[in-house]
């Protein structure tokens, strides 16, 4: 009585080695719901794929991947620590820039973790801050990109470099860059800012200090990494990377739903919690997964203006009578809620002349894997 996940597991697998092979460097993000597949699932995965980069493995094409691939994961918040860290072995860099407050600081208390963590700085108060509390943290400076979400400005850059300075026992571990999702003219951008960082004098830069020319990237192309590390030879990218990693291979991945129950309708028959009409005849399928899932309305079907809107009526488009379309789909076919989806099931509407699936039957849903929870996520092979 579930909405559930099955994953191909070889296929799934072949691709993450795919993905690694493609990037070296490659820092796995689990973060917010684990993608659909849960923090601690993907910890243990990103476990596995730094072992597999170590033990020499190649993607399917037979690039070797690079064994720095997955020797850090990161988390997007503090809280998130807990769950992945006695699954992955590694180091755990921290996405959130860190602040003198929460769970931020509750992880300085921690010797063994402290020492694993990666904190991300983004503010001149907070370096100062940080250091002051635990002198040997290990930190990140992020360089605010045109995101415009965290980070410091060019000349902030320079002086977090030289408030680094005065903490010698402080560990850089380079520099981080979040682009937008937007494909297209990164690469200006990335040159832009990579000359900030050059001109900011990291610590250690001079004597080849490896923290320092260290660049975490996000969202570039493999042509635009590639670029990148041709033009500057003397810096490490490593490209933080989630959705086409965990959820890059779809057809690795299903999401079904199990029929609950099955009712009869008839034209006029009352149903559901505001006492609908039916609109015809046919059945009303009770479905599980609800807005506890993330199931939400999706757009209407029809065209919104008035001519599309008299052309569905002419056709008897069930849209037209009032129904929205759903993300659950019956043979192939995306079927319409009877009304809106309930906190655990929806209620769907299955016209006359259609199959009708049996309780205990599941239909495919389609998701957005990022706000969706699964009751039970199932790697098959
Ligand atoms: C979420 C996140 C990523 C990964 O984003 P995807 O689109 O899932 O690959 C990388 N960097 C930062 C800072 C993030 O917050």
């Amino acid at each position: 009585m579930s909405l559930s996940l099955t994953v191909d597991g070889a296929r799934w697998r072949t691709h993450l080695l795919d993905v690694a092979a493609a990037l070296p460097g490659l820092v796995p993000v689990a973060k917010g719901n684990g993608y659909g597949f849960g923090l601690g699932r993907l910890a243990r995965r990103a476990q596995w794929l730094h072992e597999r980069a170590v033990a020499g493995d190649t993607g399917s094409a037979g690039t070797p991947l690079d064994p720095g691939v997955a020797d850090t994961l990161a988390v997007g918040t503090y809280e998130e620590l807990g769950e992945v860290a006695s699954r992955f072995d590694g180091d755990l860099l921290v996405l959130t820039p860190w602040r003198p407050f929460g769970a931020a600081l509750d992880v300085l208390e921690h010797e063994r973790l402290g020492r694993r963590v990666i904190h991300t700085l983004g503010r001149l108060e907070d370096v100062e801050d940080l250091l002051t509390r635990r002198p040997d943290a290990r930190v990140v400076l992020e360089r605010s990109t045109t995101m415009l979400r965290h980070g410091f400005s060019a000349r902030d850059l320079w002086e977090a470099s030289a408030a680094l300075r005065r903490h010698p026992a402080a560990r850089l571990e380079g520099v981080a860059l979040h682009l937008p999702l937007a494909q297209g003219d990164h690469f200006s951008q990335v040159n832009r800012l990579l000359t900030d960082v050059v001109g900011a004098d990291l610590p250690g830069a001079a004597d080849g200090h490896a923290g320092a020319h260290r660049v975490w990237v996000s969202h570039l192309t493999d042509s635009e990494l590639g670029r990148l590390r041709h033009d500057w030879p003397d810096l490490t990218f490593r490209p933080r990377t989630g959705t086409r990693l965990w959820l890059g291979d779809r057809d690795a991945l299903r999401v079904r739903a199990h029929v609950l129950d099955v009712h009869p309708l008839e034209r006029g028959d009352v149903y559901g919690y505001r006492g609908r009409t039916a609109p015809r005849s046919g059945h009303l399928l009770v479905v599980s997964g609800g807005t506890a899932h993330g199931i939400g309305l999706e757009a209407p079907t029809g065209s919104l203006d008035l001519r599309g809107r008299a052309g569905t009526l002419a056709r008897g488009g069930l849209d037209a009578l009032g129904l929205v379309r759903s993300p659950f789909s019956i043979d192939g076919t995306q079927r319409l809620f009877a009304e809106p989806p309930h906190m655990q099931a929806s209620m769907l509407f299955v016209p006359t002349g259609s199959r009708v699936p049996a309780v205990g039957d599941t239909v495919d849903v389609r998701v957005r894997f990022t706000t969706t929870s699964f009751d039970e996520v199932v790697i098959e092979g």
